[in-house]
């Protein structure tokens, strides 16, 4: 870690939030200090259930399927319920583990040890051997309905049941998922983007994917990274993925063509799972490196923060196992001074609950990432649930604070085989 980088990320990435913490911890602090204020951020109780005096005990949990797409249905005894939607593009390959060793679980549980539950479960009937995306993008599913549920009967939004709402508004960046076109095509396709949603930020994709070093189309990354800057001004806040392409020499040469052009977060430069590699990338560059979208450990993600192994921290709410667990990792982020986004994984309302936890965390990204609608038919009375001028306002009222039509729960079936 160099001054310089600490100083470009107070400068740029920083200044346009609070972040009080920054500032004191990059000014150094003792690692056996800042070990003890992650390791207290983790441990801090994440829920608040004030108006929940009597056992909420979960009497079914059932997987409900309407075409592609997924809901979870927690229902106690005397009829109340919360309703979930996972993500549909996973759990369609996983939900044997939803239905076998997640929500039998935690039928006959008090909902309101949903925050302990989390650890039972884990350790439950060996479950952590199923650790990685396929076990808690199952047990997301099954916290984002029991949450719902939660809030449904305290009369609190979701929100404020992990912390509380710090902001109504999100301001969000679109993302190209494209790979694979010409550089001019792409362009194109980032202002089709921008002038869909007024956003004043953009992501897109670098290099070929897991691909050892290997460009999508050659030379497409090193002429994109000017072009798109080109293209949108210095206004537009810039950021790009490469999705674990490439190895630290390669990493840092296209890293710095990023800072030359004033791209604002660098994501995933190296493969995902090599966080040597990463950090070393992070540690040369003045960029802050954003990762964590493919993370499921706690302690791995302890590490990275405590070891500065990324400097912008990416839990994906679904892949990582739901709001509390992924609040833990911002409020850890929050500890050491970093930032932490959601990863927005695709399908269901991923879009919204990014949104929702991007308005409670202490310590975001200018702009969290917003892929726009699902054909799950959904409205709210607070809020349009769509990006307007590059906003997305975010919901209240209990649960989700969303209304779900009807007819297509109706039309669900419960999934009860495999
Ligand atoms: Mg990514």
């Amino acid at each position: 870690m160099t001054p310089t980088r600490r100083d470009f990320l107070r400068g740029s990435l920083v200044a346009a939030i609070a972040a009080p913490a920054v500032a004191e911890v990059a000014a150094g602090a003792d690692p056996r200090e800042l070990d003890r204020k992650i390791r207290e951020a983790a441990e801090t109780p994440v829920l608040i259930l004030d108006g929940l005096e009597r056992p909420v005990t979960i009497a079914a949990m059932e997987l409900l399927r309407n075409r592609r797409n997924f809901v979870v249905r927690a229902r106690t005894a005397d009829g109340a319920e919360g309703i979930g939607v996972p993500n549909a593009m996973h759990l369609v390959h996983t939900y044997p583990i939803f239905l076998n060793r997640v929500a039998p679980f935690f039928v006959g549980k008090d909902a309101r040890r949903l925050e302990p539950l989390l650890w039972e479960l884990y350790r439950h009937d060996d479950n952590y051997k199923y650790q990685g995306l396929a076990l808690w993008v199952c047990v997301a599913a099954a916290e984002m309905a029991i949450l719902d549920l939660l809030g449904k009967l305290s009369g609190k939004f979701i929100g404020d049941l992990i912390g509380g709402v710090k902001r109504r508004e999100v301001a969000v960046y679109r993302a190209s998922g494209v790979r694979g076109n010409r550089p001019e095509e792409e362009v194109a396709y980032l202002k089709q983007l921008v002038a869909e949603t007024g956003a004043r930020a953009l992501k897109f994709r670098l290099g070929g994917r897991m691909s050892k070093n290997a460009d999508s189309l050659p030379g497409r990354t090193e002429r994109l990274i000017p072009m798109v800057r080109e293209a949108f001004g210095k206004e537009m806040t810039l950021y790009a993925d490469s999705n674990s392409s490439y190895d630290v020499p390669k990493a840092i040469a296209i890293g710095r063509l990023m800072e030359e052009y004033d791209y604002a977060f660098y994501e995933e430069p190296c493969r995902f799972d090599h966080l040597e590699d990463t950090k070393a990338v992070a540690d040369a560059l003045r960029i802050p490196v954003a990762g964590g979208e493919q993370e499921s450990s706690e302690d791995r993600f302890r590490w990275v923060i405590a070891n500065r192994g990324l400097d912008v921290i990416q839990p994906d709410l679904h892949y990582y196992g739901g709001f509390i667990r992924s609040m833990r990792v911002a409020r850890m982020a929050h500890a050491a001074g970093l930032l932490c986004t959601p990863h927005m994984s695709g399908s269901g309302l991923g879009y919204l609950d990014a949104a929702i936890f991007a308005a409670c965390i202490p310590n975001p990204v200018q702009y969290t990432e917003f892929k726009g609608h699902s054909d799950i038919p959904v409205t709210s009375p607070t809020s349009s649930l769509r990006c307007e001028s590059g906003i997305v306002r975010i919901p209240s009222g209990p649960g989700y604070g969303i209304t779900i039509d009807p007819a297509f729960l109706r039309e669900a079936v419960k999934v009860t085989t495999f």
